[in-house]
């Protein structure tokens, strides 16, 4: 291949000053206009049960929210959403299908908390185990522990029954063999010169835009050599280049006030084997006291474990703040991290999912999403199952990392931005 990560990055600097990203803009101009107030619909007149959730649990809301309504635990409930995106092989960020780390293998991260026995579990880094979500339950429920990682979580899951089984899909092992020989023009990971399609790397002479597209035709020709099929090999060549993130939490409240709450990811595509973001940390990707509320993150992982997202979030709310005003803080304390530095921020999103325990929720985001017409959803129910538009802190849409030039407009078709 002719081109590589280093070909688009060594530009960069110069394409997010072209594209007006550069600019430190102060915070009180970049707050988005709903940020600072509470949903009064949303927290006025609060129902239960109710159960919130990333977007890709709407599909199974309805079925968890019924045995919910039958007297059923508000953890079996979460794990019942949760384990749907872990069982999906087309849902490439959570269990089976997940991407894998960047030697190809799927680790999956997970942690709950069940707020009538006031206990919690925990898995970081498990290879070969489908539903981490149960194993974490598992730890709380059959150890003396709250937390297991890597091998040990493994060897621990097989001995309380968990079948091992192969996480890697034949698409996602595509996909990352994709992004392996995108990012190898200095190793033997690619087609070497005996390819009758291997040429010199590209003089860099020609325009930003006719780079892309040469760049992005190269990798879409690759991902159908590799056997990608037709109508999804932008999405592939988007995740080569964005290598994405992707999660599920999912907070819970019955009609008795018990409360649980349970959050599972394969993590960051093509991360460090060991890496583990905030999903599996309790006060990171998920907190929950029933006698307060309930919350969980997805979105930049390293970011929320340093503000313990969840934990300061639910601690908020029991000093009086509304579900949205908690939400809203912790977010304001990732800005405060990078001194409201917009260059930077721009880079990060996160969303939270916010429930108190009279039933009034929140879903808050750093942005207003991926770009317009694309903003960050989060699934409800509390009798009526719907998805609605997360409150964003900030105006505008967040860039994805790392930081390439700007995309030529003709190639932002839909197919390309596939999650
Ligand atoms: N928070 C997850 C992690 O950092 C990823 C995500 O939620 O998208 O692993």
């Amino acid at each position: 291949m002719t081109f590589s990560r280093r070909d688009f990055v060594k530009s960069s600097v110069l394409g997010a000053v072209a594209a007006g990203v550069g600019a430190h803009a102060a915070l009180p101009e970049a707050l988005a206009e709903n940020s600072q107030q509470g949903h009064a619909s949303k927290e006025d007149s609060p129902k239960r049960p109710v159960i919130i959730c990333a977007h890709n649990g709407y599909a199974y809301t309805e079925a968890a929210y019924a045995f919910l309504k039958s007297g059923g635990d508000t953890l079996e409930a979460g794990i019942r959403v949760v384990k749907g995106p872990e069982d999906d092989p087309n849902d490439d960020s959570v269990g089976l299908g997940g991407l894998p780390n960047e030697e190809g293998v799927v680790e999956l991260d997970s942690c709950c908390m069940h707020g009538p026995t006031r206990r919690a579990g925990s898995v970081g880094g498990v290879r070969n185990i489908k539903n981490v979500s149960m194993v974490g339950r598992a730890v709380m429920e059959h150890t003396g522990h709250v937390m297991l990682v890597g091998e040990g979580a493994e060897k621990f899951a097989v001995a309380v029954g968990f079948p091992r089984e192969n996480l890697l899909t034949d698409r996602s092992r595509k996909i990352w063999l994709l992004w392996k020989e995108f990012n190898s023009d200095r190793d033997w990971w690619e087609p070497g010169m005996a390819d009758p399609h291997w040429h010199p790397p590209a003089p860099d002479s020609k325009p930003q835009a006719d780079l892309w597209r040469d760049r992005i035709q190269q990798l879409q020709q690759r991902a159908a050599d590799l056997g990608i099929e037709p109508e999804f090999q932008l999405a592939a060549v988007h995740r080569v280049l964005f290598p994405p993130t992707g999660t599920i939490h999912c907070s819970v409240l019955n009609d008795k006030g018990e409360m649980s709450g349970i959050t599972t990811t394969s993590g960051l595509a093509f991360k460090l084997p060991g890496r583990c973001g905030d999903s599996p940390i309790i006060g990171a990707g998920c907190y929950t006291d029933q006698d307060i509320g309930s919350a969980g993150a997805t979105g930049a992982g390293e970011e929320n474990i340093k503000v313990a997202g969840a934990h300061t979030i639910v601690e908020n709310m029991r000093h009086g703040m509304s579900p949205q005003e908690a939400g809203m803080d912790a977010l304001k304390r990732i800005v405060r991290n990078y001194n409201g530095d917009m260059t930077k921020l721009r880079y990060m999103d996160m969303t939270y999912y916010v429930l108190r325990k009279d039933g009034a929720y929140a879903g808050v985001c750093l942005w207003e999403g991926y770009s317009p017409g694309n903003p960050h959803k989060f699934t409800v129910h509390d009798g009526t199952l719907r998805s609605e538009v997360a409150t964003p802190l900030l105006k505008g849409y967040s860039q994805e990392w790392p930081p390439f030039p700007p995309i030529p407009e003709e190639l932002k078709k839909d197919s390309y931005y596939l999650k």
